[in-house]
C-alpha cells in the first residue's frame, strides 16, 4: 500500500491555502477620498509647482522618507520604472558595464540594458542567495559603472563589503529592494544602504498599491535626476536650468494619486506585516532543521529578514533523490514550492542571442563597448547549482496562514521524507 500522494495514497493537504490580503476598510477609506476630489493625478510635465505631483503623491513621498529614514523618497509607477530610473541618474550609457545578479526579477538587470549599459553578471552567495562581495570583485572591469545589488527573497545583501568595494572603485551602487521592505541591516532598513534604493509596490510584494514603487537617496543631485526622468525630463530642463544633460531623456513613471493614497495606508502596516513573517519563518524554521538533508534559511548577524520567499536547500545526496522529484512528490501532497527561484538571467534568449536594442544586437555590438562579457552557461556556477539543484523556494510566510496551514506545510515534508524510499 503506497502512502504518499504521488502513488496514489492521501494527500496531507486537499483544500487550497488562504490568499495574502492587505488591503481593508482603511485603503478603502483613502480611495473614495481621492474619487471625491475628482483629482486622479495632478503631475504637470513642465517646470510648474506640479511637477511634483498632486497632494498624496508629495504626502506618501514624505512618510516614506520619515520611515526609512532618508533625505528623498521619488515614488515612481513600478519598481521596473524605478531601476531604469536609477540607472539613467546613475549616469550609465553605452560603453558601460553594470554589474548585476543573475538571480533575480529580469528588469535588475534590464535596467542597463535599456541605456545601453552592458549587464555584467556576478554570483551569489550560497547562503543569502544575494550578490556575493568577491564575486563583484572579480568582475569589476575599467569599464564598470555602477552595481545593482538585490536583496533577494527580503535578506539584504551584504551591503558593508559591496559598499566598501564600490568606494574604492568610484562606482554607484542601486539597491533593489523590491522583496525586502522592512528588512532590517544592522539597524538600518534595506534599501537605504546604497547610493539609491528601489521599492516596490506591486501587487505580488509585501505591500502594495496594486503597481508602484519608490526610489529613495540621500543624494539631492539624484533625487532631482531622478524626478526629471519620472516626468519628461527633456522639456523640464531649459525651466528648470539643469546643466547635466546626460540620460535627460524624460519618461512618464508617475504615480496616481489613488495608489499613493493606498500606499500611505500600506506602510502603516508593513512592520507588523514583517513581524507576522518573521513568526511564520520562525515557526518553519523551527521544524525543517529537525530534517537532515534540508539547510534552514540564513540571516547574518544584525539582520531582520523580510521573508518575501522562505528559502530552503535541499541535499539531494543526503536523501538519494532529485529536488525536483521531491517537489513533485509534496505537490501531490497538496504543497506546491518553487523548484529554485527564475532561471538564471544570463541564459535567457535575449542574452544568449545577445539582440536587445534594433535588430544589429545593441548595445552588444556596439563598436564603443571595449568589454568582453561573457554569457556562457557556467558563469555562475552557484546560482546554477542553487537553481538547477538545490534551492525550494516557498510563499510560506504571508499573513493570510494560520499555524494550522504551516503544521500542513511540514507535515507534507516529513511524510515525503518519511517514505523516502518509495521515490
Ligand atoms: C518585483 C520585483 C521587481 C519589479 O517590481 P515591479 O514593481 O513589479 O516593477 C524588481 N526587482 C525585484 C527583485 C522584484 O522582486
Amino acid at each position: 500500500m503506497p502512502k504518499l500522494a504521488i502513488n496514489g495514497g492521501t494527500p496531507v493537504r486537499n483544500t487550497p491555502f488562504p490568499g495574502y490580503n492587505t488591503i481593508g476598510d482603511e485603503e478603502k477609506r483613502a480611495v473614495m477620498e481621492v474619487l471625491d476630489t475628482g483629482v486622479l493625478s495632478k503631475f504637470l510635465g513642465t517646470w510648474h509647482p506640479d511637477f511634483y505631483g498632486g497632494p498624496r503623491v508629495q504626502k506618501l513621498e514624505k512618510e516614506w522618507a520619515e520611515y526609512f529614514g532618508v533625505k528623498h523618497a521619488v515614488t515612481v509607477n513600478s519598481a521596473t520604472s524605478g531601476l531604469y530610473a536609477a540607472v539613467g541618474a546613475a549616469g550609465a550609457g553605452p560603453g558601460d558595464e553594470v554589474i548585476v545578479s543573475p538571480y533575480t526579477m529580469a528588469a535588475s538587470a534590464t535596467a542597463a540594458l535599456v541605456y545601453g549599459a552592458i549587464p555584467v553578471f556576478a554570483d551569489i552567495d550560497p547562503d543569502i542567495f544575494c550578490l556575493s562581495p568577491q564575486s563583484i570583485r572579480d568582475r569589476i572591469s575599467t569599464y564598470t559603472k555602477a552595481i545593482i545589488v538585490v536583496d533577494i527573497f527580503g535578506h539584504p545583501a551584504d551591503m558593508d563589503e559591496i559598499m566598501t568595494i564600490a568606494r574604492e572603485q568610484n562606482l554607484l551602487v542601486i539597491e533593489d529592494n523590491a522583496q525586502g521592505p522592512g528588512a532590517l541591516y544592522k539597524g538600518r532598513y534595506s534599501g537605504t544602504l546604497a547610493d539609491m534604493g528601489v521599492f516596490s509596490l506591486n501587487y505580488h510584494k509585501t505591500i502594495h498599491t496594486g503597481e508602484g514603487g519608490v526610489v529613495v537617496t540621500d543624494d539631492d543631485d539624484l533625487a532631482e535626476r531622478l524626478q526629471l526622468i519620472r516626468n519628461h525630463a527633456e522639456v523640464v530642463v531649459r525651466g528648470k536650468e539643469v546643466e547635466n544633460l546626460v540620460n535627460m531623456v524624460g519618461f512618464n513613471y508617475r504615480m496616481t494619486e489613488i495608489e499613493a493614497a493606498i500606499g500611505s495606508e500600506q506602510l502603516k502596516k508593513l512592520s507588523s506585516l514583517i513581524e507576522g513573517r518573521n513568526e511564520r519563518a520562525a515557526y518553519l524554521t523551527k521544524r525543517f532543521s529537525r530534517i537532515p538533508g534540508l539547510t534552514v534559511p540564513t540571516t547574518r548577524e544584525g539582520v531582520l529578514h523580510g521573508y518575501y520567499v522562505y528559502p530552503l536547500r535541499f541535499d539531494a545526496a543526503v536523501f538519494g533523490v532529485s529536488r525536483d522529484r521531491f517537489a513533485d512528490a509534496l505537490l501531490a501532497e497538496g504543497i506546491s514550492v518553487g523548484r529554485g527561484y527564475v532561471r538564471p538571467l544570463y541564459l535567457e534568449p535575449m542574452y544568449q542571442k545577445r539582440i536587445a536594442i534594433g535588430k544589429d544586437g545593441f548595445p552588444f555590438s556596439y563598436s564603443g563597448y571595449k568589454g568582453d562579457v561573457s554569457y556562457e552557461p557556467g558563469i555562475c556556477p552557484v546560482t546554477e547549482q542553487m537553481h538547477f539543484n538545490e534551492l525550494l523556494t516557498g510563499d510560506f510566510c504571508h499573513s493570510g496562514l494560520g499555524f494550522n496551514d504551516l503544521d500542513d506545510i511540514v507535515a507534507a515534508f516529513v511524510k515525503v521524507v518519511e517514505n523516502i524510499s518509495e521515490l
